[in-house]
């Protein structure tokens, strides 16, 4: 037997109507908000991640599915969505008429991590970017979206946690500040974050590490080191969140594994989900699409985890229920359900019937699994008749019925 992939999954019925349901959520509340859909390929360049992602961070250094392809290509699988959003943004000059683009995104995303619940090698994202505008009103919408479409899926966890990590003006000045602190202390710190000492030195501020956590616990803290510009601007945030009623709370040392990152930063966070705490993050990039090559516009986005977001949503039932099961006993009444079963699919009513069922008993059995809302059995009487019982299901109300697909239709809606 060929088995898959470690860490790459199948998503199998019953599980898929949750994803389903996850992603048609998206695509409503995103739409309220004019968010059009881009769907970007698997495959980009190499340079594009190491590019905006980084070289020092986590995703380029060990988690990148890299290889050269057949035509001597460095190419990767995408690790995120948002660096290929505004590679296409550029690419297809998107801001010539207008700078303001509000793209979502789902699909697969690669990484080489240890595979355990709620962290896979093959995960998918829901991603979302605003491009055009630094006006805080937008950090705040994006925010307030995020915030809308978990609380449509009824979960009241995860919450929202902000900071701003400032911008290439006040954050250079901050490092020196946090990498003098660190100095003192860094054979209390983990071996990976004594590597990052120097190339980036903010990450010791979220390692999981408890001698880390210790010994970092009376940090300086980046929101007390932003310049006037970046401090308004988190103000300014703070106050539009409030207005438009969307709750957060301050985390000071919150910092996003990704390089491009400037100003107001988030994740959404859980308790519900052991070590993979984030369901969502992301935040402002307003230098990432001139690095990536375009002109000076700004940028803000998050991605979510589709399989975390599957995992809070839990043990609900989205399973699709047919309208109608359809039991005949003999060859002749077999045919007759055939007919009846296409004719009412071609209207629009979801049917069911077993193909090759034989007694009443077995197709009994298989009606009960499908939990039909509406039952019809047609035996010889009924053929003759061209009548036969309807019941509805969850009330028990019964009434002959024609055997007529649109008569059948009709009783059915
Ligand atoms: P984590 O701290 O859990 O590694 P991250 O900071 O690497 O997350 P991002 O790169 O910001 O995550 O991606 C956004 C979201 O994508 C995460 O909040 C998470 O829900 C999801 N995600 C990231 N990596 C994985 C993975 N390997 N498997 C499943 N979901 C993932
Ligand atoms: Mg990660």
């Amino acid at each position: 037997m060929i088995t898959g992939i470690k860490g790459f999954n199948d998503i199998l019925p019953g599980e898929v109507e949750r994803w389903q349901h996850i992603e048609a959520t998206a695509r409503r509340v995103f739409g309220l908000y004019g968010f059009a859909e881009i769907r970007i390929p698997i495959l980009e360049k190499t340079d594009l991640f190491r590019r905006s992602i980084g070289d020092t961070t986590d995703i380029v250094e060990k988690e990148m599915y890299s290889f050269v392809d057949k035509g001597e290509n460095a190419v990767t699988m995408r690790p995120e969505g948002t660096a290929s959003v505004m590679r296409a943004y550029i690419e297809h000059k998107l801001y010539a008429q207008d700078p303001v683009a509000k793209l979502y995104y789902m699909g697969p995303m690669f990484r080489y991590e240890r595979p355990q619940k709620g962290r896979y090698r093959q995960f998918h994202q829901i991603g979302a970017e605003v491009t055009g505008v630094t006006d805080p009103k937008v950090d705040a919408q994006v925010l307030t979206m995020l915030c809308h479409f978990f609380a449509e899926l009824g979960l009241s966890e995860p919450t929202l946690q902000i900071n701003s990590l400032g911008c290439p003006e006040c954050r250079p000045v901050y490092r020196e500040t946090l990498k003098t602190f660190l100095r003192e202390r860094l054979d209390q710190l983990c071996d990976d974050c004594k590597r990052r000492y120097e190339t980036n030195p903010l990450r010791a501020l979220d390692c999981k590490s408890a001698h880390c956590k210790e010994a970092t616990a009376g940090a300086p803290a980046m929101l007390d080191h932003l310049c006037a510009g970046c401090d308004d601007h988190f103000a300014a945030t703070r106050r539009h969140l409030e207005r438009a009623g969307t709750i957060y709370a301050i985390n000071n040392r919150m910092v996003r594994g990704l390089d491009y990152y400037t100003r107001t930063t988030f994740e959404l966070v859980t308790g519900l989900l052991g070590a993979q705490s984030a369901v969502a993050a992301g935040g402002r990039y307003d230098g990432l699409i001139a690095d990536l090559g375009g002109p000076a516009i700004s940028g803000i986005g998050f991605a979510m985890g589709v399989e975390r977001v599957a995992l809070l949503l839990g043990g609900q039932e989205f399973a699709r229920r047919p309208d109608l099961f359809i039991a005949a006993l003999g060859g002749e009444s077999q045919d007759e359900a055939f007919r009846l079963m296409c004719g009412l699919q071609r209207l629009g009513v979801s049917v069911e019937m077993d193909y090759e069922g034989k007694s009443l008993k077995s197709q009994m059995r298989r009606s009960d699994k499908f939990n039909a809302r509406f039952t019809l059995i047609i035996g010889g009487d009924e053929l003759v008749n061209g009548k036969a019982v309807l019941k509805a299901m969850d009330t028990g109300t019964q009434g002959d019925v024609v055997l007529d697909p649109a008569v059948i239709a009709e009783q059915i809606r």
